[in-house]
């Protein structure tokens, strides 16, 4: 199914985000928490890509195939251009296509070493996903900005309506701690008329290394009150992990209750914080979803 069916039918879509252990580790290492996150019925899992080289990325076509074939969750299988030549993409896409994977995240990648190769953005990526097969298209948005925007929110969210015009279906965010900076964000693609629906990114703190890390490579704002948890709980690596479930908690309610129309966790891996995070959401879901829409 493609997820765009999916926000069709339920008023708030949320799933789940992992990653494909590094090429020196196992695979296996990842099972024990895809079968844990199944258990938690999100409406999808996605599988980023990329970091890793071809190892990786054909572990991300292996996992979203399995997320899909052994637990009947739809996946969405993450795929970057930067430096891949259209035969590169190509392969990967029939791969994908033989593994039943219905869904992509279809994005340019982040500026590397490696030169841009045949696709200069991510919009000639969708493109291509829609003209050469039967993928749902999702995309990347912003909201504080891309870094390569310099924080130009509305540039972004001009670049977003070419995403749409290319194939994108619908969108997910960047990771953001301020409510109050995904509320203005969905504010300028209302006025600029971005139809698909978009959903927040979420990423509880698990470490303060860890976001510092994360932060310094997407620029997202930190408020005072998310300073102050890593600041008194720094040391205590139990104690930051409670905390950082109840501030995305928080976030999340928050969201829905102002009616977004999805939620994509950033789960790290970890099953223990998903689970948390998604037991304690599963009254406020299921009311939010039996409303008529
Ligand atoms: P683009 O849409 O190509 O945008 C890149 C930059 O170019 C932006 O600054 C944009 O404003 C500008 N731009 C684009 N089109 C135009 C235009 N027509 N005119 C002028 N300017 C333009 N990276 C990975 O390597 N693997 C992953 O699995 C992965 N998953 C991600 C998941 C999410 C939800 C997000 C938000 C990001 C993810 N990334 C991942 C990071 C992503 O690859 C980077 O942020 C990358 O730098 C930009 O990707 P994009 O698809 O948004 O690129």
């Amino acid at each position: 199914m493609k997820i765009i069916e999916l926000f069709e039918r339920k008023k708030l879509v949320y799933s789940f985000e992992i990653f494909p252990p590094k090429p020196t580790s196992p695979i296996e290492r990842v099972y024990d928490t895809i079968e844990e996150l199944s258990v938690l019925n999100p409406d999808y899992i996605s599988v980023t890509y990329g970091a890793g080289g071809s190892v990786n990325n054909n572990r991300t076509a292996h996992l979203t195939h399995l997320i899909k074939d052994t637990y009947d969750i739809e996946s969405v299988a993450h795929l970057t251009c930067i430096g891949a030549s259209k035969a590169d993409i190509d392969d990967i896409l029939n791969e994908l296509q033989e593994k039943k994977v219905n869904n992509i995240l279809a994005l340019r990648g982040d500026l590397g070493k490696t030169g841009v190769g045949e696709f200069t953005d991510s919009q000639m990526l969708k493109r291509h996903i829609r003209d050469n097969g039967n993928f749902g298209i999702a995309g990347a948005c912003y909201p504080e900005g891309h870094l390569e925007s310099n924080k130009d929110v509305d540039k972004d969210v001009w670049v977003m309506e070419k995403k749409e015009e290319a194939g994108a279906e619908f969108f997910i965010s960047q990771l953001f701690f301020d409510n109050n900076v995904f509320y203005d964000f969905l504010e300028k693609t209302e006025k600029q008329g971005i139809k698909g629906p978009i959903q927040a990114g979420i990423m509880p703190v698990v470490n303060k290394r860890q976001i510092e890390r994360v932060v310094s490579l997407c620029g997202a704002t930190l408020p005072k009150k998310f300073l102050r948890i890593m600041d008194k709980y720094e040391h205590d690596k139990l104690a930051l992990r409670d905390a950082g479930i109840a501030f995305a908690l928080e976030q999340i309610v928050d969201l829905a209750s102002a009616g977004v129309r999805g939620i994509h966790l950033y789960t790290m891996n970890n099953p223990h914080i998903a689970k948390t995070i998604t037991r304690n959401l599963d009254f406020i879901l299921s009311s939010i979803n039996r409303e008529a829409k």
